[in-house]
């Protein structure tokens, strides 16, 4: 028997932290890589942000802090959701963490039994079949094909949920498709939760300022305000303000979960870094005017990327409604024969081939839950995505 414990071993590597390995590794070794696999935007931190944290550290901001978080960050997670999202939210009721992932981490450590099953539509983030399995739940993989625009519907929400049924996680918009669900949609959604007590919701709404719409990110818990009591709206200013580094994430919901979330957090990280949560202030704060910026630089580089892929034979580009990825349907390139003799058979010798043959690092959606497929991220500058988007033509081009 393994010293490891069976839930460790259930799980494995983030697929995309592993592409970023073997980008370095790649880059070590002298090839030049055009890197589509990174799930950050590329811009620094604001400065107004950075310096803000600054001052926080001359003023001594470098102890622990409340589990939940530090009532001045607690304060300005509930004025977020007022103003944009139209949630009210008690201080009792908000918890931050070590980003959105130790968040929904926690959420899932402190209610799932072991069994208990946790509903997760494809394609999904990476991660959370992997938590789900870290905490001896059960993952009910439910496929969202294209022709639904990569979204569950309320017939296959009803069909997958059982007694068992501990959560749907919703993610919207959504990595990898960038799917963004409507208020209608979420409504429909709603109605089939409100047959089935059981069934909580956790809804990962990280990539809320990257909507491309008109209408703002509809969210879940202000589209179903009957729901309340069991969804747990799940945010963080990773994405929003260029702050992967920081690792800082927020989540508000009922005060059951929120109260044992905290008790979790209290046994492993304490709190969130405090330099962090001065720093998340100054973002949610403090003038928001990069967050519209950087979406509308976004928006050009979706049109272009989306542009550039639906040119090359063999692939197919939707347009995504929110988030920095393209999902493009890579089916007619299956069945071809590479230069070297290789006949590619799924979406993952796709990726091997761009690698290889373009230099161009790409995900395979087999890692994301449909196939065949592959994800782009456009969190690149423009000239790295018309490079890339050459070479992949340029590689497609030699296929027989
Ligand atoms: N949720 C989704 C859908 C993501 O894509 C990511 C990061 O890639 C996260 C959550 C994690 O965000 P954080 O940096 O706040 O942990």
């Amino acid at each position: 028997t393994s010293f490891l414990a069976a839930r460790a071993l259930a799980i494995k590597p983030s697929p995309s932290m592993a592409a970023k390995a073997r980008v370095d590794q790649l880059r070590s070794e002298g090839r030049d890589i055009v890197d589509f696999t990174v799930g950050e935007p590329d811009a620094d931190t604001p400065a107004h942000i950075v310096e803000g944290a600054i001052d926080a550290l001359r003023a001594g901001q470098t102890r622990y802090t409340p589990t939940a978080g530090t009532a001045a960050l607690l304060k300005a997670v509930q004025g977020k959701f007022e103003r944009e999202n139209g949630l009210r939210f008690g201080l009792d009721q908000i918890i931050v963490g070590v980003g959105a992932k130790q968040l929904i981490f926690t959420a899932l450590a402190a209610s799932v039994q072991e069994g208990d099953e946790v509903i997760v539509p494809a394609p999904f983030w990476v991660s959370y079949p992997d938590m789900v399995l870290a905490n001896e739940g059960k993952p009910v993989i439910v496929v969202c094909d294209e022709a639904n625009g990569f979204k569950l519907t309320p017939q296959v929400l009803e069909d997958a949920i059982t007694p068992r049924t501990k959560w749907l996680i919703l993610n919207s918009p959504s990595n990898p498709t960038g799917a963004v669900y409507a208020k209608e949609e979420l409504a429909a959604l709603a109605d089939v939760l409100l047959r089935h007590p059981q069934v909580a919701v956790l809804t990962d709404e990280i990539y809320e300022h990257l909507c491309y719409g008109e209408a703002p990110m509809a969210s879940l818990a202000k589209v179903a305000p009957q729901l309340a009591d069991r969804v747990l709206t799940v945010n963080g200013v990773s994405k929003a303000y260029a702050m992967t580094g920081w690792r800082l994430g927020y989540a508000a919901g009922p005060k059951v979960l929120i109260r044992a979330m905290a008790t979790q957090i209290s046994q492993n990280t304490s709190c969130v870094s405090a330099v962090s949560q001065a720093a998340a202030v100054v973002a949610l704060t403090g003038d928001q005017a990069g967050v519209a910026e950087a979406r509308e630089t976004y928006r050009a580089r979706r049109d272009r990327v989306v542009a550039l892929l639906n040119a090359i034979p063999g692939i197919r580009c939707a347009v995504p409604d929110g988030a920095f990825y393209v999902y493009p349907s890579v089916q007619a390139l299956l069945g071809r024969r590479t230069p070297q003799g290789k006949i590619l058979a799924n979406d993952l010798d796709v990726v091997m081939y761009l690698l290889d043959a373009a230099g161009v690092a790409v995900l395979d959606g087999a890692a994301y839950g449909l196939s065949p497929y592959i994800r782009l991220s456009f969190a690149t500058s423009m000239s790295q995505i018309e490079e890339g988007c050459d070479r992949i033509a340029k590689a497609c081009a030699q296929l027989r």
